[in-house]
């Protein structure tokens, strides 16, 4: 078999780069070891409205809900509201992603991608060491396909990288352990996500609730992997679920990783491109990757596009893509970056304090810069590490 591309990994940085491959005209086939498409869901499925929408078309099928802003709850209780245009790319919808990863994936098949499910990579094939297709193993059959680029959207747990010699190591300060349950109850509040800090509540992270329609949510907890421990998240998920909804039903259980590393040092190499969790595109503050994961997959399809045309697909042939994500997505994620390292070190009393101090605030019309520049002025001691980052 022999494509132009093979795209390994069918979540929403695959489907978007196999489709912008396709409509170039690139013989492009995608590789998903699950025979189900976007099941298991390993996400809250939050995203902001605006963003998704310059890159999808919004289909009733795949929103659960619409919500109107976020709040936010500091560990001693105080609370603030953010509106849904300000609140920054989490707010907005919650999607339904089984139904919304299979629909971005048959739209590339639409667009002439060829879409391979059950059918899981297993390596890298090489000539004279260089990347020319992918070994796989399609429902328990040996496959081997060929290309001369291969785009790795294989998640957070990426071998394609690994293979290709890039280094995609996280440290555990770096990834948040997280779980979630899909939680009925008709305590939900179905107009706004919620947030919780605190340390014991969530050390280094956060619990959140994200509601999807008939009194239905995803609720549920990051921690970051260096104050974590085997089972804790789920330990301390059951513990927010026994004060908040004594009385909720579990309906479903998912358990996952979420990079939150910033920048990875390289996600090229010699006809390779990863894109997505594997290149770690996740915000690392709030966690949310399927907007930056659309977006790399869009412009790792247009660099494909033009690399095959010019047959070269060298690391070279392949800079526009790491100059293009770095100068669009690559700046936020740095950014949040700080903002992460900076906050994980805050206690509650610290938490207490800025979340009051907004109390008396209008933070209604504010962005996140914009609160940020207030909560400088409020708390200029507390916030003084970061005040390269308000001016
Ligand atoms: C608990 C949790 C909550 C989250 N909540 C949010 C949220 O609310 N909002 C948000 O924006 N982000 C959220 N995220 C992050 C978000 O889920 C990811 O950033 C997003 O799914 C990344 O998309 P992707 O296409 O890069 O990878 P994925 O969606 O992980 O897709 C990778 C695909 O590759 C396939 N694959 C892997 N290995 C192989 C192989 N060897 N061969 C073939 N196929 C393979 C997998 O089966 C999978 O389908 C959350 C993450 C977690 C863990």
């Amino acid at each position: 078999m022999k494509f132009d591309v093979i795209v390994v990994g069918a979540g929403p940085a695959g489907s978007m780069a196999a489709k912008t491959a396709a409509r170039a005209g690139l013989d492009v086939v995608m590789l998903e070891k699950r025979q189900e498409i976007g099941d298991p869901v390993r996400c809250a499925e939050g995203v902001g409205k605006r963003a998704l929408c310059e890159m999808v078309k919004p289909d009733p099928s795949w929103i659960a809900a619409e919500v109107k802003g976020a709040r936010i709850y500091a560990p001693d209780g105080t609370s603030i509201v953010m509106s849904e245009d300000r609140a920054g790319s989490e707010v907005g919808y919650v999607l339904e992603r089984k139904i919304f990863d299979r629909a971005l994936a048959m739209d590339a098949a639409r667009h002439g991608a060829k879409v391979m499910v059950k059918t899981r990579a297993l390596g890298l094939l090489r000539k004279d060491g260089i990347p020319c297709g992918v070994a796989a193993l399609r429902m328990g059959e040996p496959l081997q396909i060929e290309a001369p680029l291969i785009i790795g959207a294989d998640g957070v747990e990426s071998k394609v990288g690994r293979w290709a010699g890039i280094d995609t190591v996280l440290s555990p300060k770096d990834i948040h352990c997280c779980a979630q349950f899909l939680v009925q109850d008709s305590g939900i509040d179905e107009e706004y996500t919620e947030f919780f800090f605190g340390n014991a509540l969530a050390p280094g992270g956060y619990v959140w609730i994200f509601p999807k329609g008939d009194k239905l949510a995803n609720v549920g907890i990051g921690v970051q992997g260096s104050k974590s421990s085997s089972g804790e998240p789920v330990r301390l998920l059951k513990e927010f679920m026994k004060s908040h909804f004594p009385n909720g039903k579990v309906i479903e259980m998912v358990a996952g990783g979420d990079p939150s590393s910033g920048l990875i040092g390289s996600a090229t190499s010699a006809g390779i491109m990863l894109v997505g969790d594997a290149a770690h595109q996740t915000d690392p503050i709030t966690g949310g990757g399927i907007l930056n994961a659309m977006k790399a997959g869009i412009i790792s399809g247009e660099v494909a596009a033009k690399a095959i045309s010019s047959g070269d697909v060298s690391l070279a042939g392949l800079k526009e893509y790491e100059d293009r994500w770095r100068a669009d997505i690559g700046k936020h994620i740095a950014r949040s970056y700080e903002y992460k390292e900076f906050f994980v070190k805050l206690t509650d009393k610290d938490l207490n304090q800025m979340v009051g101090s907004l109390k008396n605030e209008d933070i209604s019309k504010m962005d996140l810069r914009g609160m940020l520049r207030v909560l400088f002025r409020l708390n200029p001691k507390l916030l003084w590490e970061l005040r390269h980052l308000v001016v």
